[in-house]
């Protein structure tokens, strides 16, 4: 316990922190040994009102601050979770299993935001300009959306709250945020950062809880909480939608994926199993952006599949906090046992495991690095979201059928291409149904680019430019001048 020493452990309800109405709390525990690591209050319906009241309370004097404070409270948030990186990592760990390798990544990545919505707060920019009949002067500008409900998953704990949080302080909107139940431990620490970082009180709730929808439905159902975003499930997005429809607040969706991973003939093959390793293996594979298939050029699929099998068959497994481990727990036994589902329906119809294809025993959720190859086109594996360590490869002839197999989804999120060949990187990046492409690279997700998926990943960009619009309404004022 002494671990969790001064990590919050109660509501964040406008600046305090409280236990919750009727004093209920609910356990959080360490995947990696099934162990309880403390008790979280879990939010009721007198909580959500009173935080309901302190976001739309604080809206119109949170508007009206400079944008340069609303920048500095952001890069001070970021400086203190970079001095804190190793005890944001270590808490990260405990609570969701990746390795403290990876923890320490996602601090840094999620610090990350903060810093680039610091800068972006002073560039909400406007214009102005005659009209065409010159008789009138249009002057356009942009305004906080206002209150917002904010909603995370368990696999980033922390990246997807910055991603929300840094864009909406740096437009001026306040918030509700309802981390995921299994991982809330990150985000108060949060809260606590932004409280230290001198975040007004009112700006911002946290709510953990066991029950979603408890938070969900009457935040929405309140014409004054003016926007939701929401990161997880496709199957939780529509729902989210229906509850947008009445009051037709703005919604950013970041939902599943099902990412295709294609390797041309030409590729460079170090870089490209270097590539698979990053985007399979990142986050134990319980990634929206992780590869999801792997599609190979029949001409250089057996050595692709033999070097991608050796490098994940010498991936330490283990509990995250020890040395040298690379692949942690998966969240739960659920989890487990669904990756576990997807491998078994695969090799039912044919597949063959080159290695893993097994849950390991004993304390904790662990499953070890699988590649699988002959997957035919009908295992569930090549359609669902796998959320595991598990790289499925089949093979292609042709660019046209590389692209068909690609699309062949109803996901939109990432796709991954390997060539060395610039033209072909182009007219393949550019005719992939995805909103992002990693070109020669596992990675794709920085603070500075739009972040985002068509089709079932949703609608709506994070972090670049593009992440702040979705936090600002535009407002035109028309000008008659004489
Ligand atoms: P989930 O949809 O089950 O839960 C996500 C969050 O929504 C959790 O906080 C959960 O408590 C909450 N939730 C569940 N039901 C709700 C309801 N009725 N009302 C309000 N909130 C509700 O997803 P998950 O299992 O936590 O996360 C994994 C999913 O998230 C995967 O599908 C993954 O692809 C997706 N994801 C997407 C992105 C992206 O940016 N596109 C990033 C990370 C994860």
């Amino acid at each position: 316990m002494s671990e969790l020493e001064g990590v919050p452990r109660q509501i964040f309800l406008a600046g305090q922190w409280r236990d919750s109405a009727d004093g209920s709390r609910f356990p959080v525990q360490d995947p990696g040994n099934e162990q309880r690591l403390c008790e979280v209050s879990d939010a009721q319906d007198a909580d959500i009102r009173e935080a309901i009241d302190a976001a739309i309370g604080a809206q119109e004097a949170w508007a009206a601050t400079a944008p340069r404070d609303r920048g500095e409270i952001l890069r001070r948030a970021w400086q203190l979770m970079t001095d804190r990186t190793d005890d944001i990592a270590r808490l990260m760990t405990l609570e969701m299993g990746k390795s403290l390798e990876e923890s320490r990544a996602e601090a840094a990545y999620a610090a990350e935001f903060f810093r680039w919505f610091s800068e972006e707060a002073v560039r909400i920019n406007g214009r102005y300009g005659r009209n065409p009949a010159g008789s009138g002067r249009t002057l356009v500008t942009r305004r906080p959306v206002g209150p917002c409900l904010l909603i995370t998953p368990w696999n980033f704990p922390l990246a997807m709250g910055t991603r929300k949080i840094g864009p909406a302080i740096a437009a001026g909107c306040t918030m509700i945020v309802k981390p995921a139940q299994l991982t809330p431990l990150s985000m108060l620490n949060l809260a606590a950062i932004l409280r230290e970082a001198g975040l007004p009180d009112g700006v911002l709730s946290v709510l953990p809880t066991t029950s979603a929808s408890r938070v969900s439905g009457p935040v929405l159902a309140d014409p004054r909480i003016r926007k939701v975003s929401f990161t997880g499930s496709t199957e939780v997005g529509r729902k989210l939608v229906e509850l947008c429809a009445p009051n037709l607040q703005r919604m950013s969706m970041e939902l599943g994926g099902n990412a295709p991973f294609l390797v041309f003939p030409d590729a460079d093959l170090d870089r490209t199993v270097a590539g698979a390793v990053t985007a399979k293996m990142r986050n134990n594979g319980e990634s929206c952006v992780a590869a999801n298939r792997f599609h190979v050029h029949s001409s250089v699929a057996d050595e692709f599949v033999r070097r991608l099998a050796e490098e994940m068959s010498g991936m330490k497994v283990g509990h995250g906090t020890e040395d040298g481990v690379r692949v942690g727990p998966l969240i739960s036994a659920e989890q487990r046992d669904k990756v576990s589902e997807l491998v078994e329906d695969a090799l039912n119809r044919g597949a063959q495991a080159v290695v893993g294809a097994k849950a390991l025993p004993g304390k904790g959720f662990f499953y070890a690095p699988t590649v699988l190859t002959e997957v035919p086109p009908d295992a569930r594996i090549l359609r669902e979201e796998v959320f595991g360590p598990v790289a499925p490869v089949t093979t292609f002839d042709t660019e046209d059928e590389a692209v068909r197999l690609a699309d062949d989804t109803e996901f939109g999120l990432v796709a991954y291409l390997f060539t060395r060949d610039l033209d072909r990187a182009v007219r393949v990046g550019e005719r992939l149904s995805t909103g992002m492409v990693g070109i020669n690279t596992g990675l794709v997700s920085n603070a500075a680019a739009p972040f985002g998926g068509i089709k079932a990943s949703g609608f709506g960009r994070e972090g670049g430019d593009e992440g702040i619009d979705e936090y600002l309404d535009v407002k035109y004022l028309a000008l008659s001048v004489t």
